[in-house]
């Protein structure tokens, strides 16, 4: 049995699910299909959820929403009798009566309950559709099968309590797809959680582990896993095999072709993952597994270029020139952890702590202000974090010439610079 992933871009428009329909004809045995929300629908909500949250009219975002899924469904689906009719409405029904109620006061809860509708609609639009073209598929509800805590927007996996679902209801019997939605699942209050920012790769991770998969293939829309990414660089070079090890190290640098989180639950099955491309499905793409090289077909040490934006390097001093100990050490980072903001790369001196996180400005500021009261704290934003895997000078001296360097971190494989 194999799990497909297939993101936002590959289900945006009529042509595209089309399209997805066009890869799954090619196999024929058992497949989970893991979708997210078309195209950006997920952005979409997030306006959604703001406007709502701080009563504010929503109702121009919703229309176009609502507008741009009724448009595919009509193009997709001419028999007036088709189910989708019904669904989709019932689902927008429920969307709004959500929405008809006052907010509680819990942002990420309320976040979780609407962008999670994004999923709802795709995932129903696309069974509907891979029905009328003659696959024996069948829509399952994800939330009932991964189960997490209730830290909404990041929720954690209760793997256990998962892995025993999701054999109960992931039962092929007379089916060759079970069809499900990625990014969302359920707490034990049945309320719905989100697993983060383009979690739905991490969702198939998930059900290519409980399930022991064969394999677990990402359609995306690059043919594979660049040297670098294909909007930032010219010179490119495709990476035809990839190590769990190499894959995790270069997710976690921020490397946008996987999320992090996805190679755990795989290496530790050994379940090779497959990133091709949708609007290619021939070409062979990256293959993710045990192997221990990283193969591009020309230069196994080929220098891997990764950039995140956004970030901000706070440097953290205790005000009365004291060392920065084990002491404070552990109280700062307890305040990471208590606004869940995740450090991209740290370093110290004698009485200074610097910290390189993204630049989330709900959780930034209240850290910040907490920081504030027992430290001196300087802060500096809109830096990028550059990382080079298997660096020579020549390539450091291409990233770096003429920027102002803040932080610079050498170790044998890589080479890491905050810079301006
Ligand atoms: N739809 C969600 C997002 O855009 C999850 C995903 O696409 O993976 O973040
Ligand atoms: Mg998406």
């Amino acid at each position: 049995m194999k799990v497909f992933k297939f993101g936002g871009a590959s289900v945006s428009n009529a042509k595209s699910i089309i399209n997805l329909s066009d890869i799954l004809k090619k196999y024929n045995g058992s497949i989970i299909v893991v979708v997210s929300a078309m195209g950006k629908t997920t952005r979409q909500m997030e306006q959604i959820v703001d406007e709502y949250f701080t009563n504010r009219s929503f109702y121009e975002s919703l229309n176009t929403l609502l507008n741009i899924h009724e448009k595919l469904i009509f193009e997709l689906f001419k028999d007036e009798k088709s189910n989708i009719y019904t669904d989709f409405k019932l689902l927008t029904q429920s969307l709004q009566d959500k929405l008809r109620i006052k907010p509680s006061t819990n942002y990420d809860y309320e976040y979780d309950q609407i962008v999670a509708f994004g999923e709802l609609f795709s995932t129903r639009i696309v069974e509907a559709y891979l029905c009328q073209r003659g696959f024996n598929s069948k829509w399952v509800d994800i939330r009932e099968s991964i189960k997490t805590d209730s830290i909404y927007r990041d929720a954690r996996i209760n793997w256990s309590l998962s892995e025993k679902l999701i054999k109960e209801n992931f039962v092929f019997q007379n089916h060759q797809i079970l069809l499900t939605q990625g990014f969302i699942a359920s707490n034990e209050k049945n309320r719905t959680t989100t697993l983060g920012i383009e979690g739905s790769d991490f969702s198939a991770a998930i059900l290519a582990y409980a399930l022991d998969a064969t394999e677990m293939v990402v359609w995306k829309d690059v043919p594979g896993f660049y040297n670098s990414d294909p909007k930032l660089f010219t010179k490119l070079v495709k990476l035809n095999a990839v190590s769990f090890h190499e894959a995790v190290e270069l997710a976690y640098y921020g490397a946008k072709i996987i999320h992090p989180k996805t190679i755990k639950p795989l290496q530790n099955k050994n379940i090779p993952l497959y990133v091709k491309s949708f609007k290619e499905p021939e070409t062979s793409g990256t293959v993710i597994s045990r192997s221990t090289e990283n193969k591009c077909g020309l230069d196994p040490e080929v220098p891997i270029f990764i950039t995140k934006n956004n970030q901000v390097l706070i440097s953290i001093a205790p005000h009365d020139f004291s060392f920065i100990a084990e002491d404070n050490l552990s109280a700062i980072f307890a305040l990471l952890a208590h606004y869940r903001v995740k450090v991209n790369l740290m370093q110290n001196s004698a009485i200074s702590f610097s910290i390189c996180v993204d630049n989330i400005k709900e959780r930034i500021e209240l850290l910040l202000e907490e920081l504030k009261s027992n430290y001196k704290v300087l802060y500096n934003n809109e830096l990028t974090l550059v990382t080079i895997r298997h660096y020579n000078q020549q390539t450091i001296d291409e990233l770096t010439n003429d920027r102002k360097i803040f932080i610079q971190q050498k170790s044998r494989h890589t080479v890491r610079f905050v810079v301006k």
